[in-house]
């Protein structure tokens, strides 16, 4: 990737068609950062500047070619000095179309909530003297506002976290230097590399057990946490006059898209932000900071956005023009142009009228920007979602359903260059199966054309349906019901001794899924982590997506040679489809609370049992087929005990293992996916 840092655009002239290419945005260089910090500079402390090499990008074009009238630099007419480098062939600002000074360029200014501007020498110096009081600021960066307050002061951290509604979820921090990640957590040298490349992801790390000065309520119940360094010169200036850490997460309203326009901010942020840290340089298309971890060395991402995107996935075919609308979560959409998949930033969740419009918005931007005229659709199965209503509202366009789960396994298929058959686990939360039910421990054999169903967890019941989600209570009474009827209770289970759930609660519970009350079947890995994350009194309700199944995996104990649960996979059935039993797993569970197992060993055993088992049904699909390829994809791979146990263990089979490292395993991932298997079949009816 590092490879692309200079590149503006490139232009190639194949017939009369345009192709384009269009950087991502890009961290302050090193040159530009010794600029900032020289007094004798005439951009000495001037938080807009930028070269060839970096600056904003993808988040202030309008539409091609990428030129300063393009953008929202368009409001800014160059100053004389700024020209004479625009125009230099061997100045550094060469063709830098966001070139800008303290003479011509956006200006910050700051604001309080009530719309007034904050009269003071220097704003940076005024906005870090708030900050350390313990205010909360809504500060514009790249690709949107950040909400930061200084996270080593607990009261701010908390009271951030009330108002935002925030729940346990863990926030994001931005650190001055390495060394100060190093005061509470480890880095390792890929951790390093990834923290310091010019994308500046967020990079989840093992917390240390001394967290330092660092606020305990910044990732409080997890063992990682997420960091970044300074991308901007306007981040940069902050850090470098006295701060250490600060929360830096996302601006907007529960589950919106980010706020990137300066009167929304003051509308939306009120309640939230007692300051603006604001500048008149317009955001025209929103990009959230990218997420990532390192597991087994290499990159994985919950969340490929602001730096990678729009940068193209390379192919190793060609193919017609694809747009792929992806799931109803954390959606993408996704462009297939020639030998490019040309993945859009992070949209998310498509429940609200906000991230709708950023979901069309987004689409019309990249058609726009790369010149595409799609004349394939591709969407996910289930009916009701968003993306696939927005694609029944549309005419003279040929639309491919695309089954969520293969959608997934081709998602990996595609990032490893990877033509099939494979072996696909898909393990996530939620996705529409060809028969109706919520599918999600699925084993598959599957090319880009064909997916065949060869195994899955055995269905249970969601009582409540969604509410089962949220609350995973009734998965984990759910699941003992089916293993052990009526005479589940026992005090040695922690759902009833620790949590109080009464049986007169749990017979209501057993009754909807007696007369199949609102109690959607599933075969969800997702749903039995939740499940098991109940049983063990881990979580009964949920405040972000996941969490009862990331409580499951933070307490595992260490492996220690634990064994997995002596449980066989079963046979074929006539239809050739295994079905996983999870009561086996929830009795097995149940006797070692019993035997009184404390709950990490429980947790670590339950881990290693998914693994073996589901590794020992590769090995009988092997048997069965020949194939000896498995791509692992789904959102529950972001578990990294289960991703590192997968590859040791499959390796060890002897498996070729397929992994994401370019693209999330969850379901922004699946924009990629649907796209080639909409691709492939296409050519193959042509
Ligand atoms: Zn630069
Ligand atoms: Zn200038
Ligand atoms: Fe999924």
């Amino acid at each position: 990737m590092q490879s692309y840092k200079t590149f503006e655009i490139i232009k190639s002239k194949t017939g009369d068609k345009t192709t384009t290419m269009l950087s991502p945005d890009v961290s302050v260089c090193n040159d530009c950062q010794n600029e900032m910090k020289d007094p004798a500079d005439r951009r000495h402390n001037y938080p807009f500047i930028n070269c060839t090499n970096c600056g904003p990008r993808y988040t202030i074009i309008t539409e091609a070619p990428y030129d300063r009238a393009k953008t929202s630099m368009k409001d800014f007419p160059l100053c004389g000095k700024c020209l004479d480098e625009y125009n230099n062939p061997a100045s550094r600002r060469f063709h830098a179309q966001p070139n800008a000074c303290f003479d011509c360029g956006p200006q910050l200014a700051l604001f309080d909530s009530e719309k007034k501007e904050v009269t003071c020498n220097d704003i940076i110096q005024e906005t870090i003297k708030l900050l350390k009081s313990g205010s909360c600021i809504a500060v514009k960066g790249l690709g949107g506002f950040h909400l930061a307050v200084d996270a080593e002061n607990t009261t701010a951290v908390k009271q951030l976290r009330a108002i935002k509604e925030r729940g346990g979820k863990p926030f994001a921090v931005m650190t001055d230097s390495l060394d100060t990640i190093r005061s509470f957590a480890e880095i390792s040298p890929e951790e390093e590399h990834l923290l310091t490349s010019f994308q500046k992801p967020i990079v989840l790390l093992k917390k240390k057990d001394e967290t330092g000065k660092l606020s305990h309520d910044v990732a409080p119940d997890n063992n990682y946490i997420g960091v970044m360094l300074p991308y901007t010169p306007l981040h940069v200036l902050l850090f470098e006059n006295g701060l250490k850490a600060l929360v830096m997460t996302s601006a907007n309203k529960k589950s919106e898209p980010i706020v990137i326009d300066n009167e929304e901010a003051f509308q939306k942020l009120d309640q939230l932000a007692e300051y603006h840290l604001m500048n008149n340089r317009d955001i025209y298309l929103r990009t959230d900071d990218s997420v990532a971890r390192i597991i087994n060395n290499k990159t994985a991402f919950m969340r490929r956005s602001r730096g990678y995107a729009p940068m193209p996935l390379f192919l190793n075919k060609k193919y017609s023009q694809v747009l792929a609308v992806g799931a109803e979560q954390k959606n993408t959409v996704c462009f297939l142009q020639e030998n490019k998949a040309i993945i859009s930033q992070h949209i998310g969740d498509l429940d609200n009228p906000s991230a709708i419009d950023f979901f069309k918005m987004t689409i019309d931007h990249l058609k726009r920007i790369f010149d595409l005229t799609p004349e394939i659709i591709a969407h996910d199965l289930h009916p009701d979602y968003t993306s696939t209503r927005y694609c029944n509202k549309l005419d003279n366009i040929k639309k491919i359903p695309v089954q969520h789960h293969h959608a997934h396994i081709a998602s990996c298929m595609a990032e490893n260059n990877h033509n099939g058959p494979v072996i696909g686990l898909a393990f996530d939360g939620t996705g529409y199966g060809t028969d109706g039910k919520i599918w999600g421990g699925e084993v598959l054999v599957a090319d880009y054309k064909d997916c065949q169903r060869m195994a899955h967890l055995d269905y249970s019941s969601m009582p409540g349906g969604d509410a089962a989600v949220k609350e995973p209570w009734r998965m984990g009474l759910s699941l003992l019901y089916k293993a052990l009827g009526n005479d589940c209770f026992s005090d040695t289970i922690p759902l009833f001794s620790k949590t109080g759930v009464q049986p007169d609660k749990a017979d209501i519970i057993f009754q909807m899924i007696d007369k199949n009350l609102n109690s959607p079947e599933t075969s969800s890995m997702g749903r039995l982590f939740d499940g098991i994350s109940a049983i063990l009194g881990l979580k009964n309700k949920i405040s972000y997506e996941g969490e009862a199944a990331i409580r499951l995996e933070m307490v595992a104990s260490d492996n220690n040679g634990l064994n997995s649960y002596d449980i066989r996979p079963g046979a074929f059935n006539d239809k050739g489809i295994l079905r996983v039993s999870t009561s086996d797993i929830v009795r097995a569970v149940v006797e070692d609370l019993a035997n009184g197992e404390s709950i990490p060993v429980i947790s670590r055993r339950f881990h290693n049992t998914i693994i073996d088992l589901f590794s020992d049904i590769c090995g009988k699909v092997r048997d069965k087929t020949g194939i000896n390829d498995v791509a692992l994809s789904g959102g529950v791979f972001q578990n990294r005990i289960l991703l590192e146990g997968f590859l040791m263990k499959l390796q060890g089979m002897g498996f070729v293992v397929l992994r994401h490292v370019l693209v999330p395993c969850n379901d922004a991932g699946i924009s990629l996916g649907q796209a080639l298997i909409a691709a492939e079949r296409v050519k193959e009816s042509q």
